[in-house]
């Protein structure tokens, strides 16, 4: 163990480091590019050897000592994938996560000393993506960046997998994923799921919405297309008592904030 609390796994001709380099170099080599990671870490011995080690790996790294700066930095570099120390000085890392998402669809891996799980399920809740407890090992870190890396990879070239807040929205499938939790969508509520997706950011009037997605065969009202909201919102919203993404505009229908 070293002074950083991870685990030094490496070096050995066949160790884990050695594969994890060579998948990476498959992964660096599919998507032609460098992925940059933000490190952001109060501790500065810990994110010093987080840097070192993602560097040494290849990646692209970017790093921030408070959660204020970690905001300002997803907002000028960009950053492919976040690692998030949940314990900061000025802001609650819980909160960071929150506003990243705002601003970002970059995966999120939180670290922290904390292994309840309570916590865990928190860190989902606000964004997270995936959640490591210190003290790891480097192989453990390095592994799950590159299946962070490579899912969302994968989900923002496939447009049927959209992310809504924290909620992962499969069209094509069905699915609706959050956290832990999965939940199916009927076919009504993925088909006004994705007109609303289709314009997102813009209002979509109840009309619009009966015409597109019920058509004139069946007679719904304007009130079944409230009832698929609710439901739609019960998948996707946090609390869907008060929505974030699928927004009601008054006097004229709903508008989806991804
Ligand atoms: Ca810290």
């Amino acid at each position: 163990m070293s002074k950083l609390g991870l685990k030094i796994c490496w070096p050995g001709l066949f160790d884990v480091g050695f594969l994890f380099r060579f998948f990476l170099s498959i992964l660096i080599f599919d998507a032609g590019v460098m992925a940059k990671i933000l490190i952001v870490e109060d501790e500065k011995d810990m994110a010093r050897g987080l840097k070192d080690i993602l560097e040494f790996e290849g990646y692209e790294v970017a790093t921030a000592e408070t959660g204020k700066e970690g905001l300002q930095s997803v907002d000028k570099e960009k950053p492919d994938c976040i690692i998030l120390d949940l314990m900061l000085p000025d802001l609650d890392g819980y909160e960071v996560c929150s506003r990243i998402r705002e601003r970002s669809n970059a995966p999120v891996l939180m670290l922290t000393a904390k292994a309840q799980d309570h916590d865990k399920i928190l860190g989902f809740k606000v964004g997270a993506d995936d959640y490591l407890t210190k003290p790891f090992s480097v192989g453990e870190l390095l592994a799950r960046i590159m299946a962070l890396l490579r899912r969302s990879a994968g989900y923002s070239h496939d447009a049927e997998v959209i992310r809504v807040g924290s909620s992962l929205v499969d069209v094509k499938h069905f699915i609706v994923r959050r956290g832990k939790q999965e939940f199916s969508l009927s076919h009504y509520e993925a088909e006004m799921f994705k007109l609303l997706y289709a314009r997102a950011n813009q209002p979509v009037s109840r009309d619009e919405i009966l015409d597109k997605v019920w058509g004139t065969e069946k007679f719904p009202t304007n009130r079944t297309v409230d009832n698929f909201i609710v439901k739609l919102r019960k998948k996707i919203e946090e609390d869907y008592r008060n929505p974030r993404h699928i927004l009601t505009i008054y006097g004229v229908g709903y508008k989806l904030s991804p």
